[in-house]
């Protein structure tokens, strides 16, 4: 399976990604999560990435790409998540793969709104990296992971200023990318607005389990 998932912070591609991938056996390759590794261990690529990544701006393309294509390695399947996000990004990726890599993309939609009660709500574990959210999903005990306990703390480019931020960035770099993925014939959209299950059932109709 090599599979991409688009759309706005907060669509809920990273929970669906977690258990597509799980189910796939295939990794989950998050760019978020791989900048914020090497963010929070001070790497050289970190320290560059963090400016960007606090103000909800892109960390420049040639930085990611290098990134992801060192974690793809020889992987034959994989579940990208937020990666690409820009038209040079996605060519990279493309040329990567001689063309023949990618099978699927599917954008997640969900208007402005909704994104920002998403986000503004959620609420990450400093140890584990599990995520909840303040009304749709809330840990059993305030700020105190269910799965370890560790503390859960809000991210900084979670907050609603730089959130919008965000999702104008998202919204203005999606256009390009997702005629891109329309061209190739493998692009389908998602309505993230509905319930994670319904979400998750959806795509796993694509799988083509019996
Ligand atoms: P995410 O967790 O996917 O919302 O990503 C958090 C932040 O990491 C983004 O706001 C960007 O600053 C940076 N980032 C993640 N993926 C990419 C990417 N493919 N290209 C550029 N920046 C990225």
């Amino acid at each position: 399976m090599r599979w991409v998932f688009l759309g706005p912070p907060g669509a809920g591609k990273g929970t669906q990604a977690k258990k597509i991938a799980k189910l796939r056996g295939v990794p989950h390759i998050s760019t978020g999560d791989l900048l914020r590794t090497e963010v929070g261990t001070k790497t050289e690529l970190g320290v560059k990435a963090k400016e960007y990544m606090d103000s909800g701006e892109l960390v420049p393309d040639d930085l990611v790409i290098e990134m992801v294509v060192q974690r793809l390695g020889s992987l034959d399947g994989y579940l990208l998540d937020g990666f690409p996000r820009t038209l040079a990004q996605a060519q990279a990726l493309h040329d990567r793969t001689n063309g023949d890599g990618v099978e699927r993309v599917f954008d997640f939609e969900l208007d402005e709104d909704r994104i920002i009660s998403r986000l503004s709500g959620r609420r990450t574990c400093r140890s584990c990296g599990a995520m909840y959210h303040v009304d749709f999903l809330p840990s059993e005990k305030e700020d105190v992971c269910d799965n370890c306990g560790g503390e859960l703390f809000q991210r900084d480019d979670d907050k609603p200023a730089t959130i919008r931020h965000r999702t104008q960035i998202a919204r203005r770099q999606a256009g390009p990318l997702l005629e891109f993925y329309d061209k190739l014939g493998i692009l389908e959209t998602i309505d993230a607005s509905r319930s994670p299950d319904v979400v998750h059932e959806e795509l796993r109709g694509y799988l083509g389990d019996p």
